[in-house]
């Protein structure tokens, strides 16, 4: 294996070796992933070589996205995370949880745009903490959010053909169970294995779902279920560059044994001036780079690596240097609820810069192709039988000019 990075000084021979080892073998050695995720000068280069190198030998030089809307099916939640803007209480007149109406509405206008994805995110179990919410849900025949997305998903499925991708947040096996033969895919953020950010002052105090084990286990059911899952950390938001590692690695080890997860998200935390952490320093675009290659080394070709281009958009394509092969999902219709002030790159302008950094964009669906090329094991067959019909013989779905 050879791959020369541009050096001004020497590097030290076992960080040297330890990228080297990491090309070769798919794994990069924790002592060196906690030095190389404060890269200085001297070594950036070689890291995002490396990175690179791993990436090509997945990816090529393809790089993914998916065509979606964003249907926040409410935004009450139980927990208060300090960096949130998506969530309200009740009493405030920007709280909102959709009604099936307005839910196939918003799907329908993403059939109209092209859209295949239906990804439903919203917060966490909000019925513990209001009554309210449970006499809304109560109103409508539910006792809990679960069971409401459940059939919010299945009516996006039949009457739109959207595939659903769900993200409600920490879920028990039979949570999971439930939702499987509506969704193509699930997703939990990871976030952090930092138990450090739930004490006081830090970022998930009073979050009794961001309890790092709390949601390893749910990434872990949902790999005994055999669901195709996204996961990911959100940078910047306390922790420490050995709490960063330690993540991904906790993400690695449960790739290892269940192989479900699809993509990993690498997330800057972003300032907003209505949140707790409104004086907290963003990470930088250097920041990024040495995470995400750092994840890519970490993850192999085990997965996708994914960068969100609204969340630093004057620098998003330098995310190429760095090993990333997927841009998530992208809306012609809805807004990043999550991020309102971020509006997502138009695609038009999305394909033009990553054509121009020396790769082709392509579309995918809410369950990537080594999923759909890798047997039935991982979709329920009804789900299989629908995105049958979306893809090419390589999983990804044909290119139509048309759309751009
Ligand atoms: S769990 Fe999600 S929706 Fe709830 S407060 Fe935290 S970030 Fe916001």
């Amino acid at each position: 294996m050879t791959f020369a990075g541009i050096r001004t000084r020497a590097l030290d021979p076992a960080i040297e070796r330890a990228l080297a080892d990491a090309v070769d073998t798919g794994s990069l050695d924790p002592a060196a992933a906690n030095r190389l995720i404060e890269a200085d000068i001297d070594t950036l280069p070689l890291l995002l070589e490396a990175a690179c190198a791993v990436r090509d030998r997945r990816s090529g030089r393809t790089v993914t996205y998916s065509r979606k809307v964003f249907l926040p099916l409410t935004n009450l939640c139980r927990d208060q995370c300090a960096y949130c803007t998506f969530v309200r209480r009740p009493s405030d007149p920007q709280a909102w949880t959709m009604t099936p109406e307005e839910v196939l509405a918003v799907a329908e206008a993403g059939q109209r745009a092209g859209c295949r994805e239906a990804l439903f995110s919203l917060g966490d179990k909000p019925e513990l903490r209001y009554a309210s919410y449970r006499q809304w849900l109560a109103r409508h025949g539910y006792a809990r959010t679960i069971e409401y997305l459940r059939d919010m998903c299945e009516l996006v499925l039949e009457r739109t053909g959207l595939l659903p991708h769900a993200n409600p947040g920490v879920m028990t096996e039979e949570d999971i169970a439930l939702l499987r033969p509506v969704t193509a895919s699930m997703g939990l953020m990871l976030e952090s294995t930092s138990e450090r950010l739930l004490e006081r002052g830090g970022a998930h105090r009073g979050c009794p779902d961001k309890v790092p084990a709390v949601r390893l286990a749910t990434i872990e059911a949902a790999g005994r279920l055999r669901v195709p899952f996204t996961t990911g950390i959100l940078i910047g938001i306390g922790e420490t560059a050995a709490e960063r590692v330690d993540a991904l690695y906790a993400i690695r080890s449960l790739q290892d044994r269940y192989g479900h997860i699809q993509e990993v998200i690498v997330q800057n935390f972003r300032r907003k001036p209505d949140i707790r952490m409104r004086d907290w320093p963003e990470p930088t675009l250097l920041d990024m780079l040495r995470t995400i290659a750092v994840a890519r080394l970490i993850l192999g070709t085990t997965t996708a690596v994914q960068a969100p281009p609204n969340l630093m958009p004057d620098g998003y394509d330098a995310y190429l240097l760095a090993g990333l092969d997927d841009w998530g999902g992208v809306s012609p219709v809805t807004r990043d609820y999550i991020n309102p002030e971020r509006a997502w790159p138009h695609l038009g302008e999305l394909k033009r810069r990553t054509e121009r950094m020396g790769f082709t964009l392509r579309e995918r669906l809410a369950v990537y192709p080594s999923f759909l090329l890798r047997g039935d094991e991982f979709l329920d067959p009804r789900i299989r039988e629908r995105v049958r019909g979306f893809v090419d013989p390589g999983g990804l779905v044909p290119i139509d000019e048309e759309l751009w």
